[in-house]
């Protein structure tokens, strides 16, 4: 067997934490399962179109600019190298798990060769203030992305070290780590986009360099000092209104908070620091007590790409961007790590599934940047901050390379350990191999999920080991059986200790009845609709479904009305509703209850916007 390679969030034997990850390579996803098709799309659609866009657009003629082989202006945004140092981090997680791949190999070294070749000989690296800008390196912070793109740079470096490959790609970013060391490890600054944070900690965990741990620390307890030029955002955009270790809400830009938080606890575990994890545990709280969506997505408000006021949760205005979503899958990771607490295994599974995957198309190669909860009838999609259908790209192209890296390490968040055994936390029909105290240990998972709740586990191994298998919050408890026997979990986990020698097959059964949902009486947005889910997928209801005529926002549901459960091979919802006469006057005064019976269909919401582009929503209005 070859070495394993560790995936995202490798912890030091040192950090503090509850829970550890299994290396990326130990679970091998099955071809047909939903994580299956995910995986081979991203390998062979989303990610072979990233290395054209990033051609396309401009970003790897910025660092060739650089180098002197292209001549003109720089293009596109300014903090366009990030987008080709995701890419490069997404292509080395793949490489990690099919080697074989040539297209990719060679994209990874030619722009490891260009790196090499753009750096300066300090060690400094980025394209816009070299070509654009040079006399204001480091002088816009709060602007200029630098150290957000640095730290992109990082987390490559970290991926290519991990899967064994580019390795020019880590002798750059340490020569630019330790410029930044050199830099700021006496110097009151910080950047405006958080993202430096989390890279550090992990090139720290790759290297042992304990300057980088320090510099992460210390960006971290400067922020919210007023360092940061506030300009025309504001200081609690940029997350530097309020110190963390005293902020009682997330709020501002959505993704610098998140990411914020993802470096806030990898600090915490690294260096012992319990006030710090504290603060990620009560921000946590208000952003998943009254700042989250159906979907798991963040981010209220299209201006500022904020989080609102609690319990600001427009459906049809929700900014709910893809990176968002990402930000919040690597937090709930790194808090789930930290404190073994299944409520982050649970939000993992909530966000991957719903506002993660439905920011892809079936195809893999069109993207939302903004996930809302309803289309409306309407809509004006002619804006790319809010379009009508997925795009192929953006001219800001944060999110496309960003699930392009998450889905490349899917696998390596399936699974943890602790000291005795193991806990299967986002489940998928596959195969785990590792092994726990030296010993070998086997896992194969069998199962249709999420379409099904029926999950058949065979644990071949010699060694005595624990088996946890989260119960996710979805589930009614009194539903879950194992081998057709009731069972109750605690804290979230069936924890079973077997004598497994013989190769046990264990079938675990959670129940996945059609769930109505309900909004927080506080929600005033969706106040008198419901939604539908099942299992960990939330439903909605398309245009595309409703007879001609009929129009979407016109379409009611009765919450008491059977729904039929279509397996095909996407589980799709049938049940009864009507469709209102839509009122003659803006604000009438006597209601017309008048409505006509339908039929109406409801599919995955990550499924939505594949057929022709036209209205949708998630939350409905009950008759
Ligand atoms: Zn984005």
């Amino acid at each position: 067997m070859a070495e394993p390679t560790p995936g995202p969030v490798h912890l030091t034997a040192d950090a503090v934490a509850a829970l550890r990850p299994l290396p990326l390579t130990a679970t091998t996803v099955a071809d047909d399962s939903l994580w299956g098709t995910w995986l081979r799309r991203n390998a062979v659609r989303t990610l072979p179109h990233c290395v054209r866009q990033l051609d396309a657009s401009g970003a790897v003629d910025n660092l060739r600019r650089v180098t002197g082989e292209v001549d003109g202006e720089f293009r596109n945004m300014w903090f366009a190298d990030s987008d080709v140092h995701k890419t490069l981090e997404a292509v080395a997680w793949q490489l990690a798990r099919t080697p074989e791949d040539l297209e990719l190999r060679s994209f990874l070294d030619t722009t490891a060769a260009l790196l090499v070749k753009a750096q300066g000989e300090d060690g400094y690296l980025n394209s816009y203030f070299t070509v654009a800008k040079p006399a204001q390196r480091w002088q816009e912070l709060h602007w200029s992305h630098e150290l957000y793109c640095a730290g992109h740079l990082i987390q490559a470096a970290v991926a290519a070290a991990r899967a064994g490959v580019g390795a020019e790609i880590v002798t750059v970013a340490r020569r630019f780590a330790d410029l930044i060391v050199d830099r700021f490890a006496e110097v009151d600054a910080v950047d405006g986009h958080p993202e430096i944070e989390t890279a550090l900690v992990e090139l720290y965990r790759m290297t042992g360099h304990r300057p980088y741990l320090d510099l992460a620390k210390r960006f971290i307890d400067l922020r919210g000092h007023g360092l940061l030029n506030p300009d025309r955002f504001g200081p609690v955009y940029l997350q530097d209104h309020v110190p963390v270790r005293q902020a009682e809400e997330v709020a501002g830009h959505a993704v610098r908070q998140l990411y914020l938080l993802a470096g806030v606890v990898d600090v915490a575990v690294e260096t012992h620091d319990a006030e710090l994890l504290a603060a990620a545990k009560r921000l946590w709280e208000d952003a998943f007590g009254s700042k989250t969506y159906l979907t798991g997505a963040h981010g209220s408000r299209h201006r500022d790409e904020a989080f609102g006021d609690p319990y600001e949760l427009p459906a049809d205005r929700a900014y709910a961007e893809t990176c968002a979503a990402i930000a919040s899958f690597q937090w709930n990771w790194r808090m789930l790590l930290a404190t073994g607490d299944v409520r982050h295994a649970d939000e993992m599974e909530r966000v991957l599934h719903n506002a993660i995957a439905g920011s892809i198309a079936a195809d893999g190669q069109h993207f939302f940047y903004s996930n809302p909860l309803h289309l409306r009838t309407g809509h004006d999609g002619s804006h790319e901050d809010a379009p009508s259908e997925r795009l192929p790209w953006y001219s800001c192209a944060c999110c496309p390379p960003n699930l392009a890296r998450l889905m490349a390490s899917l696998p390596g968040y399936a699974v943890t350990t602790d000291h005795s055994g193991l806990q299967i936390q986002l489940y998928t029909a596959g195969d785990i191999e590792t092994t726990v105290d030296g010993e070998p240990v086997h896992i194969a998972v069998r199962t249709n999920y999420p379409w099904d709740g029926r999950i058949e586990i065979t644990v071949t191994t010699d060694t005595p080991l624990t088996l946890g298998l989260r119960i996710p919050n979805w589930c009614a408890k009194d539903g879950v059986r194992l081998d057709g026997s009731p069972v109750v979990p605690a804290d979230g986990y069936l924890q079973l200790r077997r004598d497994w020698q013989s190769g046990v097959t264990l079938t675990l059964e959670l129940p996945m009845p059609v769930r109505v949902v309900r909004p927080h009486s506080r929600i005033d947005a969706v106040r008198g609709c419901v939604a539908l889910a099942r299992g960990p997928l939330v439903y909605c209801v398309e245009q595309a479904d409703l007879p001609d005529g009929v129009t979407l926002e016109d379409v009611q549901i009765d919450p008491s009305a059977p729904v039929v459960v279509n397996h095909a091979p996407a589980v799709t919802l049938t049940m009864r509703g009507s469709v209102r006469r839509a009122d003659t006057d803006l604000y009438p005064v006597a209601i017309d209850d008048a409505a006509d019976p339908i039929t109406i269909t409801a599919l995955p919401y990550f499924l939505w916007g594949n057929r022709k582009p036209g209205p949708m929503r998630v939350w409905l209005p009950v008759t």
